[in-house]
């Protein structure tokens, strides 16, 4: 393997030391270069960024002390060793205490040197080593969002989609027993591509990017389309779905993408943990500095014990008791950082048997300024 050639810059105020420790180090393989003091010290560390720099304590002007504090701002990758005389052993404490690696009393033999600098250049690869496992897992977290969202996902739709042919009667007539139980596959389907989802959306927003650019958006348009769209879910147990708007005039800082997923998951467990022939409302009003939106149901309600927790990760509360048995326990996690991304607030009351309110709280766009 070829060996990467490390650079070093050697600050000393005399001259033959500079030079006797540049030839030691070019024959070293070193590209090396050096300054007579810490000023030019300075400028040359900030202009060539070496692996490693060799700092004399003892300096007219600047001193080694300062030129190390100013090391660490300017790239704290370089490796300082410091030079000092038996008389300042010490500020080689000191020194040591403020981030030099190693240092290396004067006088000192070319064989102490080159002691020195290899263990210098062995924590250099380790740092290296650790930089690029570093990359290497950032890579692999990323692919792996990747590999899920289309490896995982992709067949499963098309599966999804086969199911669909199949009951739409389009390749045949199919069985009554049949189509029981690919109905049955299909919810079990379903159920797994929306885990898949929310468990994207948990790693996206791991890696930090939850939501896209705010831009200041009128809420109630938004709202009233994603309630038509919900309407779909509300025949099976007549459920009432209806949105009371405030006085619109307001603009929230908004990424809808994102703010979609939120009150479609608060609607669809409106209505999932409803009772038959309830009602889900979506309301909106101002206040002073906020857009609140309230999702009001009249389902199964949350019990005070569990109430504190339902924002957790994977939180569910006993599912045999309850209707509605496919989700993840992710979606409200997933909502609340949606929210807090937003610069809003979500808070839930609840009581059992009758009900519970989602509020939804977010600036109002003009308040951000
Ligand atoms: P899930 O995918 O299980 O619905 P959520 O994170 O959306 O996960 O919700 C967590 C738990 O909070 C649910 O399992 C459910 O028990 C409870 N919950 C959420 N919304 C309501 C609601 N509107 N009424 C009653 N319980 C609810």
């Amino acid at each position: 393997m070829e060996e990467k050639q490390y650079s070093i810059l050697v600050i000393d105020d005399e001259e033959s030391m500079r030079d006797s420790c540049c030839l030691i180090l070019a024959r070293e393989g070193f590209e090396t270069d050096s300054a007579e003091n810490g000023e030019i010290g300075l400028a040359k560390l900030q202009e060539s960024q070496p692996d490693f720099v060799l700092i004399d304590l003892k300096m007219p002007g600047i001193g080694g002390l300062e030129v190390l504090d100013q090391v660490r701002k300017i790239n704290p990758e370089i490796i300082p060793i410091v030079i000092t005389g038996y008389a300042t052993v010490g500020s080689a404490v000191e020194a040591m205490k403020r981030g030099a690696y190693d240092f290396l009393p004067k006088p000192f033999t070319p064989e102490e040197l080159r002691l020195i600098i290899r263990r210098g250049i062995e924590r250099k690869r380790l740092q290296q080593e650790a930089e690029s496992l570093r990359r290497e897992k950032k890579l692999i977290e990323e692919n792996f969002i990747t590999m899920v969202s289309h490896q995982l996902r992709s067949p499963l739709v098309a599966v999804a989609q086969y199911f669909e042919v199949i009951l739409g009667g389009h390749v045949g007539e199919v069985a009554a027993r049949q189509k029981d139980m690919i109905e049955k596959a299909k919810v079990r389907l379903e159920g797994l591509l929306d885990l898949i989802s929310d468990w994207l959306s948990i790693a996206r927003m791991n890696g930090g990017r939850l939501v896209d650019r705010l831009k200041p958006a009128h809420l109630e348009p938004l709202l009233a389309r994603l309630i038509e769209f919900l309407q779909g879910l509300t025949g099976e147990k007549h459920i009432t779905l209806t949105l009371t708007p405030g006085s619109g005039s307001d603009l929230a800082p908004t990424d809808w993408e994102s703010l979609e997923q939120v009150f479609s998951n608060l609607i669809t467990n409106a209505i999932k943990y409803n009772r038959e022939s309830g009602s889900v409302d979506v309301s909106v009003r101002e206040e002073a500095d906020s857009i609140i939106v309230d999702v009001t149901d009249t389902g199964v309600g949350i019990s005070q014990e569990h109430l504190p927790f339902i924002f957790d990760q994977f939180y569910q509360i006993d599912r045999s008791k309850r209707s509605g048995d496919k989700g993840s326990g992710l979606g409200l996690t997933i909502a609340k950082k949606i929210v807090g991304a937003h610069g809003g607030t979500i808070h839930v009351t609840s009581e059992e048997g009758a009900g519970s309110t989602f509020s939804v709280r977010l600036p109002k766009a003009q308040s951000l300024h």
